[in-house]
This record gives structure tokens, C-alpha cells and sequence, in this order.
């Protein structure tokens, strides 16, 4: 890889892992996720960074994309299992890492299995493994937990402005040739359930991504457009929409979505409402993987 380009992902990762640590601090009961998500996002920025996405907190049966609203008045609660994902870009070079805080004894272990799934994960991220023993490795952990993984979400590689490129690494065993290749860029991102192992897509739609330009006939659809351009096609939150009215918003969004113009990250909700743990790190493939968020 390019010495420039490896150290644009270590940089954004060093920056995203240590405010991932520094974050554990705000996540407690009683505290808005309005305003965790804020302080995190400035953080990135005062780092001289940038949001590679908005800030995820999705609690308990929400597995991901729940980014707060303008005004969000959710609290963390005694009880809430709570998914902060955090995404930091330097030029376009991604360091994503995610992790879960429990404030119910109970889903202790719950964190645990996608931890500990994670972790043996990354000893594999070496050229030549293939990818499926990731993926079953994953799921085998998991399931020593006595827990599901979720079955229809899954860890990815990264790119230069692109949060989802190929492949994807499901987070249970599958049937395929393909072998990590050395200076990949991945994240890897097991989700275990005391559920049924799937999310579906759930409402609202707070996370979005610019797909390309076009006519469009509102004014706030046409403000929304010039503004998402700044993102260069990595997602954008609902909250960052200089618009003060979300109804105004979610009228606009509407034309750009049936124009094309935009794309939807709608919230992900355990099918059968099971409680959900995540963790994540950046690696980049080696015969000593680099964890970039470590
Ligand atoms: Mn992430
Ligand atoms: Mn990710």
C-alpha cells in the first residue's frame, strides 16, 4: 500500500479508537444520546478529522443505523444495552470501530460474545485465509456464548470514500473461494442476539447518502442536495440537515429518494425484538493484521 494512504487509515483509526475510549466516560444513565452524539462528532472535528458517518447509539433491539434526531429527547436508561459506533475519515480514509456498554448484569455476556468474536476474527486477517473461516469463526464463538450472530449483517471492506466496499464478511459461515489479500482494508463487525439472528429494516430513516444529482422542483430538496455534496458519497444524518423542520425534511427527502438521489439507511431492529451487542474494529491484512483502532 501507498505510505501516504497507509497513514491516513492508521491516523483516522488512532483517532476514532481513542475516542471510542473516551466516549465510555459519557455513556451513562440519564444522559441524552443527543448530546453524547454531538460531543463525539465534535471530537472528531477538533482531532482535525472528520464524521466518516454520523454517530450510531442504538439501544437494545436496534442492531444499527439509529443516529439521534433533531431534539432527541432518548435517554440512556438502567437496563439499555447501548451500540456506539464511531467512524472517522482523513481524506476519505475510514477507521470504524464500535463497541457495547450493558447497563443490565444480565447481557454481560451478551457484549462478551461479539467481543470475544472480534477478537479471535482479527487473528485471521491474514493473507490467504479465507474469508468463509472468518465468517465461521465468528459464528462459532458466538455460539459458544450460547448466543446467535445475526445472520443478514455483516463486516466489509473500505475504500477511499467508501464505507462499503467489497467484501462483504457475513458474520456466519458461508460457502466461498475468496481469500483475504494482504494490505486489504476491512472492519469487521460481529452482532451477537439472545433473538432470532436477523434484523429487519425498521422506521425511521435518520442516516442517508448522496447518490448523484438531478432536477428537483422543492427548495429544502435542493438545499439537502447542495448540502450532502460537502460528504463526497459518505452518509450523512438527518440532524446535520441545516433545515429546522424535520416534517420540511421528510418531505424533501421524499422527492430525492423517488428521484434517486438519495439513499436510505433505515434503523435495523432485531426481527423478533431480541437484545443485541456489537463490536468493531478496522484491520488492515497482514501476516501481523494491523488493527488501526486498537
Ligand atoms: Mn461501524
Ligand atoms: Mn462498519
Amino acid at each position: 500500500m501507498d505510505k501516504e494512504i497507509l497513514d491516513k487509515y492508521i491516523e483516522a483509526g488512532r483517532i476514532a479508537a481513542e475516542i471510542r475510549e473516551s466516549s465510555k466516560a459519557l455513556i451513562k444513565i440519564d444522559a441524552r444520546i443527543l448530546d453524547i452524539a454531538e460531543k463525539i462528532e465534535k471530537v472528531i472535528k477538533d482531532k482535525g478529522a472528520e464524521p466518516a458517518f454520523p454517530v450510531n447509539i442504538s439501544l437494545n433491539e436496534i442492531a444499527a443505523h439509529y443516529t439521534p434526531m433533531k431534539r432527541d429527547e432518548t435517554k440512556i436508561e438502567k437496563g439499555d444495552v447501548a451500540k456506539i459506533d464511531i467512524g472517522v475519515h482523513i481524506d476519505g480514509y475510514v477507521g470504524d470501530t464500535a463497541y457495547t456498554l450493558s447497563f443490565n448484569e444480565k447481557y454481560n455476556k451478551l457484549v462478551e460474545a461479539s467481543e470475544a468474536a472480534l477478537a479471535e476474527a482479527i487473528k485471521l486477517c491474514k493473507p490467504g485465509t479465507l474469508l468463509s473461516d472468518v465468517s465461521a469463526k465468528i459464528e462459532e464463538t458466538i455460539n459458544s456464548f450460547g448466543y446467535k450472530p445475526i445472520s443478514n449483517l455483516t463486516g466489509h471492506g473500505l475504500d477511499c470514500y467508501d464505507l462499503h466496499a467489497e467484501p462483504q464478511i457475513p458474520n456466519i459461515k458461508f460457502s466461498s473461494n475468496y481469500k483475504l489479500k494482504e494490505d486489504q482494508v476491512i472492519a469487521i463487525e460481529p452482532f451477537a442476539t439472545d433473538g432470532s439472528g436477523m434484523i429487519k429494516e425498521s422506521e425511521p430513516t435518520l442516516i442517508f447518502r448522496l447518490l448523484g444529482k438531478g432536477p428537483v422542483r422543492n427548495q429544502d430538496a435542493r438545499t439537502i442536495m447542495a448540502f450532502a455534496e460537502a460528504f463526497n458519497g459518505l452518509p450523512f444524518a438527518e440532524r446535520w440537515i441545516p433545515i429546522d423542520s424535520i416534517v420540511k425534511i421528510r418531505i424533501a427527502m421524499r422527492e430525492l429518494r423517488e428521484r434517486g438521489i438519495i439513499y436510505d439507511y433505515p434503523v435495523l431492529k432485531e426481527a423478533k425484538n431480541g437484545v443485541i451487542s456489537q463490536a468493531e474494529h478496522t484491520v488492515i491484512v497482514k501476516d501481523e493484521p494491523i488493527v488501526t483502532t486498537k
